[in-house]
């Protein structure tokens, strides 16, 4: 694809430039963590994006008559630079932003695309993802959760687990099934569910790093009226599959930008730390290492570049999205290893100690990045899924 800017796009990139710097918030500190947003940024991060509502630098790709800036993917491209050259807070409604909107606006009737989407743009309305289940992760089509039509309503029973965000949601993008005498990819359909619904019980489940960021969702005769069934009953696996395609899109492309600003606070890290009296910035394998992170920061941005190429010709992300994703994971992955080894033993000191560097944010995002391999499709999934649909090669 051609990369350089016409006169307005560089005009585009100036203005984003000058209203970040005038609008960062005064206490946000960017630290080294790439990761999803934790309970004590929540209301920071909650007005953060409702200032970039506020100001059109959110969903620039939308429609603009479903609350989105009808540009194309180059501006986003700009933006999302120039948000990792300032440092930029990430922002709350990842899933909604990410995923819901993109997935609604592809799929949804002309009122579900005028409802929901500008309230996921400003915040207003956060979304969780409920597919995995305990007997379907990588196998999604077994899911068991059950919708049962009653007149205009449909009743759901079940449970979902993993569930990220589904505490402070107020919408879940749900797979239920609908027909059991049909294949299993053929009887599942998407549910625009409200979370405050009579018989949706959220419960919170602790990670390795302490925070409870995802939960398990258990649902009692939900009642849900047919209104909230996105693309049709029993096509649910069609529109699933296009937010998995978002969702891969979203972690390979649009958390380069944050593997960006994690780098350049490794870079920092290493120039304050010493080995032997020297920082360790001045060692050869160290800056080895280094350079080696920061290449294949600069790759990634290009995988999601050429993806952007397709976006750009109208059409939606297809499974070279796993490349990204895959990339992705593999880079940050690495980058968080190489924090653990530069802080030495201090990689043992949590949030808390007195003797912590920058506080503890490195073992803290070092230990969430061990889900990335797993969270949105495992990395042996996006194996299988280049193998077959890219490659060509015979199925798994
Ligand atoms: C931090 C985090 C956040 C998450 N957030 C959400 C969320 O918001 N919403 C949601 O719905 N889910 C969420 N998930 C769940 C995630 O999508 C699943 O964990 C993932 O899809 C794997 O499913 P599973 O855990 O059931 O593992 P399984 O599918 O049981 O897999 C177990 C192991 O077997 C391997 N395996 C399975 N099948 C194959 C195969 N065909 N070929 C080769 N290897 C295979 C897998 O790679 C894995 O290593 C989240 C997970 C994490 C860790």
């Amino acid at each position: 694809m051609d990369l350089s800017l016409t006169p307005e796009q560089e005009a585009f990139g100036a203005t984003v430039r000058a209203w970040l710097k005038k609008s960062m918030p005064r206490e946000w500190k960017a630290t080294g963590s790439s990761e999803i947003p934790r309970a004590e940024q929540y209301e920071l991060l909650r007005r953060w994006q409702r200032s970039l509502f506020d100001a059109g630098f959110i969903g620039l790709t939308w429609p603009k008559e479903y609350g989105g800036g009808g540009l194309t993917f180059m501006e986003e491209l700009i933006l999302q630079q120039e948000m990792a050259l300032a440092k930029a807070p990430p922002i709350l409604n990842v899933l909604g932003v990410g995923m819901a909107g993109p997935t609604i606006i592809a799929w949804g009737t002309e009122e579900q695309k005028k409802r929901y989407p500008p309230k996921i743009l400003s915040c207003e309305e956060i979304w969780c993802q409920g597919y995995s289940e305990p007997n379907a992760g990588s196998d999604l089509a077994s899911l068991q959760t059950r919708a049962v039509q009653d007149g205009e309503h449909w009743v759901i029973n079940g449970q979902k687990v993993w569930t990220s965000f589904a505490h402070v949601s107020e919408y879940m993008m749900l797979l239920a099934r609908t027909d059991p005498n049909v294949p299993k990819h053929k009887g599942i359909t998407y549910f625009l569910l409200d979370m405050k619904l009579p018989g949706v019980t959220v419960k919170p489940l602790r990670q390795l790093t302490g925070e409870a960021e995802f939960n398990e969702v258990f649902f009692d005769n939900v009642r849900v009226h047919e209104t909230q069934v996105l693309g049709s009953v029993n096509n649910g696996w069609a529109v699933g599959l296009t937010t998995l395609m978002y969702e891969r899109l979203t972690l390979g492309f649009g958390l380069q930008v944050r593997l960006r600003i994690a780098l350049d606070g490794l870079i920092d890290l290493a120039r304050r730390m010493e080995k032997s009296g020297r920082a360790l910035t001045k060692e050869p394998v160290m800056r080895q290492k280094l350079a080696q992170l920061w290449i294949d920061t600069e790759c990634l941005k290009y995988t999601g570049a050429r993806a952007i190429t397709k976006l750009l010709r109208g059409e939606m992300p297809g499974p070279e999205a796993s490349t990204g994703k895959m990339a992705w994971v593999d880079t940050h992955q690495r980058l968080q290893e190489l924090a653990m080894e530069i802080e030495g033993p201090y990689s043992q000191l949590w949030k808390g100690s007195e003797w912590a560097v920058e506080g503890g944010v490195w073992p803290q995002s070092f230990l969430r990045s061990r889900a990335n391999s797993i969270e949105g499709g495992t990395t042996e999934i996006q194996k299988n899924i280049i193998a077959e649909r890219l490659l060509g090669l015979p199925k798994d």
